[in-house]
């Protein structure tokens, strides 16, 4: 009666990363459902930990985090990060004993979470593990994964030297002149467990319109995910999160920047590569306003299907979803 619901694994980042993938499982909901008002399609989201951070005493995964609060629906939208109704009374604390970083408030709610993830990491669990249990709080509809176990928190090389990715990002708004990135440890860390075997059974993997190169340069600068990639037996299709030469919100042509990438959906495309000649991509979804750029790409042997890449709400999200599902079809 209906089509044989796929294995999907999505490649994810942060904010946009999240928008994405809820739009993947409405998509999945509405293509595959099930009896129960999920989907008979089997999610898996491959989340970056380069973000992590140690911050008084706690660790924090920002985009673990921001993944599980939209697919659980308790995302601050207005706002566009972290909790709804969340309020800042221990920030003020920790202001005020000069704890920790002035410019990095931490909400109470989102505190909630890192005392949580630390206290089972300092009981023995592993990253797998805890991000296993933030995720089983709500029904998300997926099974979410870290890229590695390992601590590989990002580092910018900038004119007034190196600092940790939040400093440059949150403190600097990624402002102060940035040369390159880089993830100690990184080269010795291995995918965590379940990474590898997802992306081998996988019909259809997905790249969301994530931060090119601190959200998924780090997953897939762990040893062994991007030949994973390129093995895979499934259809591998990226999602342009550069709309006519801007990263439609973020900093992210800062980053870019940094490691001598222009800011448009051709060059990223290009990044990552057509599978056809050793890269990662058989599709790379580009914008209506960057039309004119498939058909070099396609010259290169990388498909560019031109679609509305606009989240907006959940149909958007949903629509632009479908459209990377169903870029394999030639149309
Ligand atoms: P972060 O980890 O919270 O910074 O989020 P991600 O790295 O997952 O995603 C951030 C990127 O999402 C931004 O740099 C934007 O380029 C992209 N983005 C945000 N909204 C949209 C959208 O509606 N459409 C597309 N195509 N990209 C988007
Ligand atoms: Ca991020």
């Amino acid at each position: 009666m209906t089509a044989a619901a796929p294995r999907i694994v999505v490649l994810a980042g942060g904010v946009g990363g999240s928008k994405f993938v809820v739009g993947v499982r409405e998509a999945a909901r509405r293509r595959w459902p099930d009896a129960a008002g999920g989907t008979r399609a089997e999610i898996t989201v491959i989340a970056n930990t380069g973000d992590d951070l140690w911050l008084s005493g706690l660790r924090l995964q920002p985009d673990v985090d921001s993944m599980i609060y939209a697919l659980a629906g308790v995302n601050d939208t207005a706002r566009g990060w972290g909790r709804a109704g969340e309020s800042e009374r221990v920030a003020t604390e920790l202001h005020a004993w000069g704890a920790g970083w002035p410019w990095f408030t931490l909400g109470d709610l989102d505190l909630g979470a890192h005392i949580a993830r630390t206290g089972w990491l300092r009981d023995g669990a592993s990253v797998t593990d805890v991000v296993g249990r933030l995720a089983s709080r709500w029904p998300l509809g997926v099974r979410l994964l870290p890229m590695t176990d390992a601590e590989v928190d990002t580092h910018v090389m900038t004119d007034r030297g190196r600092m940790h990715f939040q400093e440059w990002w949150t403190r600097h708004r990624a402002a102060l002149p940035a040369h390159g990135f880089e993830w100690p440890g990184i080269a010795q860390s291995a995918p965590a467990p379940g990474v590898s075997e997802v992306l081998a059974a996988a019909d259809v993997v997905l790249f969301a319109p994530s931060n090119p190169v601190v959200s998924l340069g780090p997953i897939l600068a762990v040893p062994g995910i991007s030949d994973a990639v390129r093995a895979a037996p499934g259809v591998v299709v990226g999602v342009s999160p550069i709309i006519d030469g801007s990263p439609v919100r973020g900093m992210a042509d800062a980053c870019l920047a940094a490691v001598g990438l222009p800011a448009t959906a051709d060059a990223v495309g290009r990044h990552y590569g057509s599978r056809a000649k050793g890269g990662l991509l058989d599709a790379w979804l580009i914008a209506e306003e960057d039309a004119s750029l498939a058909a070099g790409l396609g010259a290169e042997g990388l498909r560019a299907p031109v679609r509305p890449l606009w989240m907006r709400d959940l149909d958007s999200a949903a629509a632009l979803a479908t459209a990377a599902l169903d870029a394999h079809r030639r149309s």
